[in-house]
C-alpha cells in the first residue's frame, strides 16, 4: 500500500484535528503518502482531494472543529453515489482510507467496504455513541464544556435559590448527560435510554427544598424531551419557577482536552497500521482500556449500551 486517503465525515467533534496528525504523521512515517478528502464523503464524490505532508498537519492538534472539513452527504447513500467515489478514489490512485466520523460515517464505511475498497474508521462522535468502543474522540471536550457550564449555572442557581433545567446534547444517546450530571452533582439526570417519571423528579426536589437545599440542577438530554417542554411540563405540575438554559452548539466546539488528543493520537496511528496489515473493514476502538481493532460491521450490529450501574450512581449520589 502506498497512497492512503483520509476524511472527516458527519459531526464534528473537538479531537479530529488531533486524529488528522496522527494518521498523516504516522503514514509519512512508514513512506505511505497521505491524501486528504475534503468535506467527507461529499468530497470522496466531487474528487476534492488534496496531498498532505508533514507540515499540513502542523499547529493543529489543540484547535476543535476539523481542518478538512465534514459534510453529511445524501447521495452517498445512494448505490450510484458510492460507485463514483469509488472511481474517484482508484482515480486518484489510492488504496485504502481512514474515515473519522460517528456511527453513520461507520455504516458508508461498511458499504464502501462493500464495493471491495479497504477502509478503516477511526470512532468520533462527542455522543459517544458509536458502538464497538468504549470512547469516541470529542467526548471528553463534550462533557468538559457541559461541566463547566453547570458550575456557572450553579453559581447563579445558589444565589437566587433558583431550579435550573440544561439540556445538553445526545439526539439518542444520554453520555453527555450521564457524564456531565455525575461530574457537575446535578439533582436529576434524564436520559432517552431511561424512561422517567415526572413525579419522580418533582418529588427529588421536593426531597432537596426540604432538606435546605438552596438550588437543583437537572440536566436533561434533548432525546428525553426538550429543555423547555420540560421545565412547562414540571411548572405546571408543580407551579414552581424554573429556568432553562440550552447549551446547543458550544458543546461541539472548544480545544480539545488532553484526553481526546491523547485518544486520537492512539487511534488514528492504530488505524494506519491495520490498513498496512491489510485488516480492513475494520473500526479501531478503546475496550476496557485497551487499543482494539475489530469487524465495524458487526461492531454495529450489535449496538451500543449505557453503562445502567453508572445511572444508578448518579441516582443515589444526587439524593
Ligand atoms: P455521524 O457519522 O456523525 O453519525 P451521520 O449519521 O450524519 O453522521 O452520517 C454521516 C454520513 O455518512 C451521511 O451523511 C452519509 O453520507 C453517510 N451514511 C450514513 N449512513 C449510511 C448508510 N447506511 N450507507 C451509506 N452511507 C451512509
Amino acid at each position: 500500500m502506498q497512497r492512503i486517503g483520509l476524511l472527516t465525515s458527519g459531526g464534528d467533534a473537538p479531537g479530529m484535528n488531533a486524529a488528522i496528525r496522527a494518521v498523516v504523521r504516522k503514514s509519512i512515517y512508514h513512506g505511505l503518502e497521505p491524501v486528504g478528502v475534503k468535506h467527507g464523503y461529499t468530497g470522496l464524490i466531487t474528487g476534492e482531494f488534496v496531498e498532505m505532508n508533514l507540515g499540513s498537519v502542523a499547529d493543529i492538534i489543540h484547535r476543535g472543529g476539523t481542518i478538512l472539513q465534514t459534510a453529511r452527504c445524501e447521495e452517498f447513500l445512494l448505490e450510484t453515489g458510492r460507485v463514483k467515489a469509488l472511481k474517484n478514489l482508484r482515480n486518484a490512485g489510492l488504496e485504502g482510507l481512514v474515515i473519522i466520523g460517528g456511527d453513520g460515517s461507520f455504516r458508508g464505511a461498511v458499504a464502501l467496504t462493500k464495493l471491495g475498497f479497504p477502509v478503516v474508521g477511526v470512532p468520533a462522535s462527542i455522543d459517544n455513541d458509536i458502538a464497538g468502543t468504549d470512547y469516541a474522540i470529542g467526548f471528553d471536550t463534550a462533557v468538559n464544556t457541559v461541566v463547566d457550564a453547570i458550575n456557572k449555572i450553579r453559581d447563579t442557581a445558589t444565589s437566587h435559590e433558583r431550579i435550573f433545567v440544561i439540556e445538553v446534547m445526545g439526539r439518542r444517546s444520554g453520555y453527555i448527560a450521564l457524564s456531565a450530571g455525575l461530574a457537575g452533582g446535578a439533582e436529576s439526570i434524564l436520559i432517552p435510554e431511561i424512561q422517567v417519571d415526572l413525579e419522580d423528579v418533582l418529588a427529588r426536589l421536593h426531597r432537596g427544598k426540604a432538606r435546605g437545599k438552596l438550588h437543583s440542577i437537572i440536566v436533561v438530554a434533548e432525546g428525553f424531551a426538550s429543555g423547555i417542554d420540560l421545565a412547562r411540563d414540571l411548572k405546571d405540575k408543580s407551579g414552581m419557577e424554573i429556568r432553562v438554559t440550552i447549551l446547543g452548539h458550544i458543546q461541539r466546539g472548544g480545544t480539545p482536552t488532553a484526553q481526546d488528543r491523547v485518544m486520537a493520537s492512539l487511534l488514528g496511528a492504530r488505524a494506519v497500521d491495520l490498513l498496512m496489515n491489510k485488516e480492513t473493514g475494520k473500526m479501531v476502538g478503546m475496550v476496557a482500556g485497551e487499543i482494539v481493532a475489530q469487524d465495524i460491521a458487526s461492531a454495529l450490529q450489535q449496538g451500543k449500551r449505557l453503562d445502567l450501574e453508572m445511572c444508578k450512581l448518579a441516582n443515589i449520589l444526587a439524593i
